[in-house]
């Protein structure tokens, strides 16, 4: 017979070796399991956990042991104002790239009838985020992934946002001549292939086609940047997320394809993360 404090003591123990955040890391995983806030836990901690509760905790807990993103074990994270679903077809929304969507939004007029493309959209995340602040607007979200599209839009049923369209495809391929944007957003991969920093934490468990990119990170970057301007508005902007070492050769890559007011931003830990260029009319 175990307490809920005592399954928490444990598994703390357990993830000690495998995780810097065992003690919270447990305390979610227990959450999701009993559907109770932390309160609950601290209020009725010494109360002798059900039989289902121990088995599905024990179960998460071996599974976080063995790396397992916290994210994918309780389906959800929180991004921007949304609570979204995540699984292993999509990367896992970072704080990182609220930098991108507070940005965009800095651009994105309110009350204005605008158009806006997110490419490689994944769990929806910037799209979802873009479209709830900005209700005007007519968001299209692109991925090359069924099984993330799938996941975006149940992100949007969950949140209730209806001014996002989803299609499938391969960054712009599938687009035709619609009509221009005003903003396009990307955080597309641009993870190097040798990159170490894949064989560590939540990475190894993310979608490669999420991650990486050749030609040192830039293949989608540069693909992204030199076509944007055929489907971009007079003025339009195009942000996209980048590695921290990459922001020399995107800004090159702007100037290069007609964008002035090239401007970079930096993350929630100060790493040069995401760039902005408007085009030239
Ligand atoms: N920022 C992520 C990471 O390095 C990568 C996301 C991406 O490739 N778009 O953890």
């Amino acid at each position: 017979m175990l307490t809920y404090k005592a399954l928490l003591d444990d598994a703390s123990k357990l993830l000690y070796e495998s995780s810097d955040t065992p003690r919270i890391d447990a305390e979610v995983l227990m959450q999701h399991v009993i559907g109770q806030p932390l309160a609950w836990l601290i209020a009725y901690g010494d109360t002798i956990a059900t039989a289902d509760h121990v088995k599905a905790f024990c179960q998460l807990a071996d599974a976080r042991k063995e790396g397992n993103p916290i994210a994918y074990l309780t389906g959800s994270r929180d991004f921007w104002s949304l609570t979204l679903k995540v699984n292993e077809h999509v990367l896992i929304p970072r704080p990182d790239t609220e930098t991108l969507v507070e940005e965009a939004l800095q651009r994105l007029p309110k009350d204005s009838e605008l158009a806006v493309l997110d490419l490689g959209t994944g769990s929806g995340a910037i799209a979802l985020s873009l479209a709830k602040e900005r209700p005007q607007a007519r968001v299209l979200a692109i991925d090359s992934e069924a099984g993330a599209l799938g996941v975006a839009r149940e992100n949007a049923d969950l949140n209730n946002i209806d001014n996002v369209e989803f299609l499938l495809s391969n960054w712009f391929d599938a687009l035709g001549d619609r009509q221009a944007f005003n903003l396009i957003a990307a955080n597309p991969p641009y993870v190097e292939p040798d990159d170490p920093h894949l064989q560590r934490g939540d990475l190894r468990f993310e979608p490669d086609s999420a991650l990486i990119a050749n030609g040192h990170g830039l293949s989608d970057l540069s693909r992204i940047i030199e076509t944007a301007p055929q489907y971009l508005s007079v003025q339009g902007f195009l942000i996209v997320e980048h590695g921290y070492n990459q922001a020399q050769d995107v800004a090159a890559l702007f100037h290069a394809n007609g964008f002035d007011e090239i401007t970079l931003f930096t993350d929630i830990n100060d790493l040069p993360r995401c760039t902005i260029g408007r085009l030239h009319d």
